[in-house]
């Protein structure tokens, strides 16, 4: 990262943010200059060109259709995948996260070719669409609380050998494979069916960015308390008998 500024980039808004996405690069933003970043977001919309220069790529969830458009897309355009290499942080939900695998189904039955990110391949379940609050336990390595979301896919997403399982559930469906896991990572490189927005369910994944992007192992506190009233609320409502 250069000298004391930040560069977020939004990926696609106009195909993927569904589902409340958009409030992941708020909460980045947000947080970043409680920090005293110096914040450059830039939304890039699909007819424009990936800058290869950000920080931090947020990738939000979408419907079969975008997401097959937006796959198409970021093939051709490359720029995701050449900031990848250059160890850009990516962060990518639900539709974005099957692009970021091998291959997922598009909308029109067909195994389609992602950006090869992530060593994931998305097929399509057979079962019932995997709807509603998710809890679980992000992977011990990275050393994050507990987490919340929302998931609503049909994509069952499987992991390969480099990647690893981002969380385990205790509750929902996460990778849908049945085997309780959710979400991937490598590196840098992050993939989750949370929904919530999950940035402001789960702030600490957005302070995890952000020292990823710094490259720190910690950062000034803030004051969550809002933040953790949210979180309280949810856990709280997704754990109570129906
Ligand atoms: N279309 C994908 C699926 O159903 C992704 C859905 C989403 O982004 N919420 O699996």
């Amino acid at each position: 990262m250069a000298d004391n500024s930040l560069r977020l980039v939004w990926v696609y808004p106009d195909l993927l943010s569904t589902y409340g996405d958009q409030g992941n690069a708020l909460v980045v933003e947000r947080r970043a200059r409680q920090r005293g970043l110096d914040v450059h977001r830039l939304d890039v919309r699909s007819d424009q060109p990936i800058p290869t220069s950000g920080d931090i790529y947020l990738i939000g969830g979408g419907e079969d259709r975008p997401q097959r458009l937006a796959a198409e897309r970021l093939r051709r355009d490359t720029g995701l995948s050449r900031a990848a290499s250059n160890g850009a942080i990516i962060f990518s939900v639900c539709a974005g996260y099957q692009i970021l695998g091998h291959e997922f189904i598009n909308d029109v039955g067909e195994r389609q070719e992602g950006l090869g990110l992530l060593d994931v391949i998305s097929t399509r379940g057979e079962g019932e669409r995997c709807v509603g609050d998710v809890l679980g336990d992000i992977d011990e390595r990275l050393g994050l609380p507990q987490l919340t979301g929302f998931e609503n896919h049909q994509g069952v997403t499987h992991l390969g050998p480099t990647a690893r399982p981002f969380a385990r559930v205790r509750m929902g469906k996460g990778n849908g494979t049945g085997d309780g896991t959710e979400g991937a990572y490598n590196d840098t490189v992050f993939g989750t069916y949370m929904h919530g927005p999950v940035l402001a369910r789960n702030p600490q994944i957005a302070d995890m960015l952000l020292k990823l992007a710094l490259d720190v192992n910690a950062l000034p506190p803030t004051d969550d308390r809002w933040y953790e009233a949210l979180r309280a609320e949810r856990i709280a409502s997704a754990t109570a008998p129906a």
